[in-house]
């Protein structure tokens, strides 16, 4: 089943990410951490379907994403970055490998953390707290963290930020997520392993964490390359 979503909305919240709101189709329905298939309702550009993961609740009236562009991969992102209200996208069913299965570690590098945004909202709704939940958020630089703000107000949620590529962010480490940074924040005995981010994080932080005697079956990964 394919829909054709008309865009309601579009602003930045860092300088390459978006957010989009579209109408919803009637009877639509997914899991928070699920992903859709997208393509661009325009010619040339309908059989280019690139992933992305609604950053909206199953609840709301309208579907929301959180898209990073890379104009430098002249694809379907750069386009994404240049919508306008009215415009036209394709959908096909929901999929994803991601979903809550209690609280934990969630463990994100760049646009990794959308189907975060997803799931943290949902719990938060839920439970009204995030207690036992941490987040560790990487990126290149401070003006990359995706929500940051929302992030640091969810109430119980334990944010850990990291920056790559940033020598004057304040406030945020400045390393990567390694198996020396994960020995000193996480309890391996307890909580769940999410990981979200390009194939090479996810190995090697999902290696350091079962090391570090984290059992592999409360490993939960999404592979964004
Ligand atoms: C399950 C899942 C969910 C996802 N959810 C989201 C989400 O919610 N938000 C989000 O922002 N992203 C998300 N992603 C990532 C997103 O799908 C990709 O960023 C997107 O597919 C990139 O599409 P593109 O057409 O812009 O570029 P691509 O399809 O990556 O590339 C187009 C062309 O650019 C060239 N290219 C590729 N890499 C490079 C490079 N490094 N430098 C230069 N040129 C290059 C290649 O020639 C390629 O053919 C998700 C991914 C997965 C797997």
């Amino acid at each position: 089943m394919t829909y054709a979503l008309t865009l309601r909305q579009i602003e930045a919240v860092t300088p390459d990410v978006h957010r989009l709101v579209f109408d919803k189709p009637e009877g639509f329905d997914f899991e928070p951490g699920q992903a859709v298939d997208l393509a661009l309702d325009k010619d040339g550009w309908r059989d280019e379907k690139r992933p992305f993961t609604f950053t909206s609740l199953p609840v709301d009236t309208e579907l929301e994403f959180t898209i990073k562009s890379y104009p430098e991969h002249d694809g379907v992102t750069e386009q994404i970055g240049q919508m306008k209200p009215g415009d036209k996208v394709l959908i096909d069913a929901p999929w994803g490998a991601i979903s809550d299965e209690g609280p934990g570690y969630f463990i994100a590098g760049g646009a990794g953390v959308t189907p975060f945004i997803a799931i943290l909202r949902k719990r938060l709704t839920d439970k009204g707290t995030l207690e036992g939940c941490t987040l560790i958020f990487s990126n290149e630089t401070e003006e990359d963290i995706i929500l940051r703000q929302e992030f640091e107000q969810m109430p119980g949620l334990r944010t850990l930020f990291t920056v790559t590529d940033d020598d004057k962010a304040n406030g945020v480490l400045h390393r990567m997520i390694d198996k020396d940074f994960l020995s000193r924040v996480i309890e391996p005995e307890h909580g769940h392993y999410y990981i979200c981010g390009p194939d090479k994080m996810i190995e090697a932080i999902s290696d350091a964490l079962k090391e570090l005697g984290v059992d592999e079956k409360r490993i939960v990964t999404e592979d964004f390359d």
